[in-house]
Formats: structure tokens, C-alpha cells, sequence
């Protein structure tokens, strides 16, 4: 059989060898016509669909339990939302109705669900994203009374490597990664969040190879090369072999300098406290970007100050404890960015309305100012405090999206408002070292004047790259516009280096372009002082450092800044 090759946008760069398993939930609603109502047993049904409810009740919590201990808490909590929609009392209602009518237990779900379904479909983003919570409760109900079998994700057989249409994060985090050697989808981006989380998980990924991938049968042999994108099934003896022989780079647990002696801090970005032991593992110097959304997502109310203090101290902790300190901070340098949400990033119990806060509206930092200041003198006082303790003393804390010089003065205001309080409280806390990410074109413009006002400022080149190039991020088609070496995104990058060193801030980069080894020696010839990727690009990111000269990687970053067109950048590097 010849080997037969599946292009996508690689997401984790890293390689994996398997076994295909299709991941396609069942069309449990596709029911029989139901018989007449004469004839069938209510009572019986009634007890059918109790039993059925108790199952799910039972798989729903053991889920949790799991998700809890693989993944982390707020992943977890997905489940638990899951479980308060299980005995939602209209849905019981509509069903005791359907079951009075004389429907049995599975077309009484679907009736009874059909309603609730439809009017969330019919509201807006975040609230629509309800209806996709609804239907998952109503299909496993279903699977349950019609006896249907289900993939389990969390438990498939080692060496698989999943492919489905597409992944939700939630799907992505119940994945195993010690049993699961890849993923391949047919849709997604390489910064969509499931993505995000198959590499904090370290399981090699290729995303939007588009429905040829459904050419691909149960159990066919596949290696899956996150780092070319590429998909290969039923591979031929020479790429089997290359398979088995690309061994992984060895972790460097040390900061790293150039060849000539130049140290370029390697930081990890964490969506989860639980990914910090494995960023550790990897040789991660410390944090340069933890996204605090994980910890607010897939529930149904925000966490207090409380939960997220200890979120953060965890964090710290676990580099405090392991990472060999790359920075003169006192401590591993864990940057904790406030909540970033709105744009693709939708947290269902805000209500956020996605016609005011989509990309282009009030999200990031806007929000915090604005309607969701609650929140963000939550998180602020929870950072603050942790900075004050022994293993906050590396901590740092940045803000998203920050396009003007107003935002940024009303931030830091924010921050000394919230120490005078917990001053007067004689509560214990500390003042970070705080940054600004340069995410918008205005932004760019303004770094010498933010880099005046904060320590340090870290460059996020997936937004960056949108924005600048007017292509949302998470639009397939788009693809063409979202390459971070497009000259003008090229451009703004330097522009913002050079302007944070003259303002006297440090400057680094946390979009996922900080990630690939083959733009290492680009980017430290554009001057970065650190990096900040995906747990599993660390130890090929150190070792490309130490193979840099600085004034060589100067004169190609001089070179691609002169090129007019992507194509030319690539030709040069
Ligand atoms: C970025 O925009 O580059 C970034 C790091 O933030 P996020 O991907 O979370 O928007
Ligand atoms: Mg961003």
C-alpha cells in the first residue's frame, strides 16, 4: 500500500506514530417513529428514562473527577454546569409531559430538550454556546436510553491517535496524553484554544486538513508530524523509519545564552496551574504568560479571590520550587495576564453580547475597566497578595490589550487603589513587576511611552498579526494573512522592541510565533529578551539559542525587516 500524505497547519511540533481511532459521536437523535401512545407503558418508560438519568448523573461526575486529576479544576468544572442542566426543572417538566402524552423515554427527551435547544440557538454567541451544552446533555441521555456506544476519549487504547471533525476544548482536555500519540482534525486553527491545549497536554496535533482526512479508516497506521503539519497514513518503510529515529531533543534544565555569551530568558505559557510541573520538566526558566480565562471558563460563576490566590501561589510555587531562576527577580518570573476575555474567548456567565465584544470590541483590558472592574479588582488583590509571599517573589502580572496611554494609567491606578486598600486592611501584599502586551497596532506606536510606565512589555503576535493584517485569527480562510513573518507584522515587532528598550523596559514575546525554533535566531537578531511558548517547544527553542551568534542573527533580522513581501522574508531566512 502506498503511503498516502494529509496536509493541515501543525499545531503541537512535535512527532507521534499510531493507530487511528475516529472520534464520531453517534447521531442518537435519528430515533424510530414512535408507536401509537396505546401501547406504550408510561410507568415503565418513566422508570427508563430515571434509570438513564442516574447513569448520566453517575458518568458526569466520574468524568469530573478524572478531568480533575488529569487536567486540573477548571477544566472540571464544565461537568459540573453539566450536571445542574441534567434536572434543569423545565426540562423535567417538558419530559413528565411528553411521557404523560404517551411518548416513550427517548422521543420524550428530544421533544422535551427540542424547546430550551431552539431558544438558546436563538440568542448570540456566548448564550448560543448554551444550546451546544443542551444538546451534548440531551445525546448522552439518549445514548443511554437507546444503549448506543460511545468513544471515550479519556479512555482510549495507548498508541491511538484520535481524528474527528473537530475538537472542543472540552473534548481536548479529557484526552489521556500518555495513551493518545496524536490528533488530527479536519477543521481548527493553529491558535485556536483546543489547540492551545494539546500542546500544554504535549500530544502531537495537526489541525484543518479539511474532509480528506475523512479518507482515513479506523486503525490505519498514522504518523502524525505536528512540526510540518503534515498526517501520513500507512507510511512506507523509509518514513516509519524517520518516525522511529526523530528523537527528542534533550531538556535543558538552565538558562540559556547565545554562543556569544547573550541570555535569552525561555519561558512557558500555562492555561492551567496544572501544566506548570510539566513546563517545569521541559526546562521552562519560568512563566511568561499564564492565561488566567482557564481558570473563569466552563462555569457558572466567577472564582473568588480566594481560589484564584491559591491558583496563582500554586503556579509560583511549583517554578519557585523547580525552575532554575532565569531572571534577577528573585524568583522564577511567573507573569500572570489579567482576564483576557471577549474575542474568541466567551465565558458564558458574564453575558457578554459578541456584537459589542468581539475582536474589535470591548474585551481584554476594556472590560476590566469597564463593566467587569468587579473582577478585576479580584484578581488584583488575589496577585498582589500572592507577591508578598515567598513564593510570589518572581511573580509579574500583565495586562491584555491595552491600545492607549488612558487604559494603561487607569490600570496602574487600579493596581495602587487596590494596595491602598489592602494596606488599610493590614492585609499583607506586594507590588509586582507589571508589563503590557503589545497586541495592537496602536500599541506598537505607543511602547515607548507604555515601556516609561511599566517594566515590561511582551509582544502577542497571534492577536498582533490580526490585528495588523485586519484577518480574525480563528477564520480558516484567513490563513493566507495569519503568518507573523508578514513584512508589516515583521515591522511592527521591531518597531515595539526597539521603542520598549528606549523607554527602558524589557521586552519579550508570548504569541505562538515565540515557539518555532526555525524563527529563534530571527527573533533573538530582533532583540528579544525572552521568549514564551508551549511547554514542548522549550528544549528545541534552548538549544537554537545556544547555537546563535548575535551579530549574524542581527544582519538577517536587518535583511528580512528590508523585504517587501512574505514570500521574500521566507526566502531569506
Ligand atoms: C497573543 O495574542 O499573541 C497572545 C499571546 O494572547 P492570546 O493568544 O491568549 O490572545
Ligand atoms: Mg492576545
Amino acid at each position: 500500500m502506498t503511503e498516502r500524505r494529509f496536509e493541515g497547519i501543525g499545531a503541537t511540533p512535535t512527532l507521534g506514530v499510531g493507530a487511528a481511532v475516529w472520534y464520531r459521536p453517534t447521531d442518537v437523535t435519528d430515533l424510530d417513529e414512535p408507536p401509537a401512545t396505546d401501547a406504550v407503558d408510561s410507568a415503565a418508560e418513566r422508570e427508563r428514562f430515571e434509570a438513564a438519568q442516574a447513569d448520566a448523573r453517575a458518568e458526569l461526575e466520574a468524568e469530573r473527577e478524572s478531568t480533575r486529576d488529569r487536567v486540573g479544576d477548571d477544566e472540571a468544572e464544565v461537568f459540573t454546569a453539566h450536571l445542574k442542566f441534567l434536572e434543569d426543572p423545565q426540562i423535567e417538566a417538558g419530559i413528565e409531559e411528553a411521557l404523560d402524552e404517551g411518548l416513550p423515554a427517548p422521543h420524550a427527551v428530544k421533544q422535551a430538550f427540542a424547546g430550551p435547544i431552539e431558544q438558546f440557538e436563538g440568542m448570540d454567541g456566548m448564550m448560543a454556546e448554551r444550546a451546544d451544552d443542551l444538546r451534548d446533555i440531551r445525546d448522552r441521555l439518549l445514548r443511554l436510553l437507546t444503549g448506543t456506544e460511545r468513544t471515550h476519549l479519556g479512555s482510549l487504547p495507548e498508541g491511538s491517535v484520535v481524528l474527528a471533525e473537530l475538537l472542543t476544548p472540552s473534548d481536548t482536555a479529557q484526552l489521556d496524553p500518555e495513551a493518545i500519540t496524536g490528533i488530527a482534525t479536519m477543521e481548527g486553527g493553529r491558535t485556536a484554544h483546543a489547540a492551545i491545549i494539546a500542546r500544554s497536554l504535549g500530544i502531537p496535533a495537526v489541525v484543518g486538513i479539511g474532509e480528506d482526512l475523512d479518507g482515513i479508516d479506523e486503525n490505519t497506521e498514522l504518523v502524525v508530524d505536528g512540526e510540518a503539519g503534515v498526517v501520513v497514513a500507512d507510511p512506507d518503510e523509509e518514513t516509519r523509519q524517520r518516525a522511529a529515529e526523530s528523537t527528542q531533543t534533550p531538556v535543558i534544565q538552565e538558562p540559556v545564552e547565545t554562543a556569544d555569551g547573550q541570555a535569552v530568558e525561555v519561558a512557558a505559557n500555562l492555561g492551567t496551574p496544572a501544566e506548570a510541573p510539566p513546563a517545569v520538566d521541559q526546562g521552562a526558566d519560568g512563566v511568561g504568560l499564564f492565561r488566567t480565562e482557564f481558570l473563569f471558563q466552563d462555569r457558572s460563576a466567577a472564582p473568588d479571590e480566594a481560589e484564584q490566590f491559591e491558583a496563582y501561589r500554586e503556579v509560583c510555587a511549583t517554578f519557585a520550587d523547580g525552575a532554575a531562576d532565569g531572571d534577577d527577580t528573585g524568583g522564577p518570573r511567573v507573569v500572570v495576564r489579567t482576564l483576557d476575555v471577549g474575542g474568541d474567548k466567551p465565558i458564558d456567565y458574564l453575558d457578554l453580547d459578541p456584537a459589542e465584544n468581539g475582536f474589535l470590541g470591548a474585551r481584554g483590558i476594556r472590560l476590566s475597566l469597564d463593566e467587569h472592574a468587579d473582577l478585576f479588582e479580584s484578581q488584583l488583590r488575589a496577585l498582589l497578595r500572592v507577591a508578598a509571599t515567598d513564593a510570589g517573589a518572581g511573580l509579574a502580572v500583565m495586562f491584555p490589550l491595552v491600545s492607549t496611554v488612558e487604559e494603561l494609567e487607569a490600570a496602574l491606578e487600579q493596581v495602587e487603589r487596590v494596595a491602598d486598600d489592602l494596606d488599610n486592611e493590614g492585609v499583607e501584599y506586594a507590588i509586582p513587576e507589571l508589563g503590557v502586551m503589545v497586541e495592537t497596532p496602536a500599541s506598537t506606536y505607543l511602547a515607548e511611552a507604555f515601556a516609561e510606565r511599566v517594566d515590561f512589555l511582551s509582544i502577542g503576535t497571534n492577536d498582533l498579526t490580526q490585528y495588523i493584517q485586519s484577518a480574525q485569527r480563528d477564520l480558516d480562510r484567513m490563513t493566507d494573512y495569519q503568518d507573523p513573518l508578514a513584512p508589516a507584522v515583521l515591522r511592527a515587532i521591531d518597531r515595539t522592541v526597539t521603542a520598549g528598550h528606549a523607554g527602558g523596559a524589557w521586552v519579550g514575546m508570548c504569541g505562538e510565533m515565540a515557539g518555532d525554533p526555525d524563527l529563534t535566531e530571527l527573533l533573538v537578531g530582533l532583540g528579544l529578551d525572552e521568549l514564551s511558548m508551549s511547554a514542548v517547544t522549550i528544549p528545541d527553542v534552548k538549544t537554537r539559542i545556544r547555537e546563535v551568534d548575535t551579530e549574524s542573527a542581527e544582519e538577517l533580522a536587518a535583511s528580512v525587516l528590508e523585504a517587501d513581501t512574505l514570500a521574500t522574508v521566507q526566502e531569506r531566512l
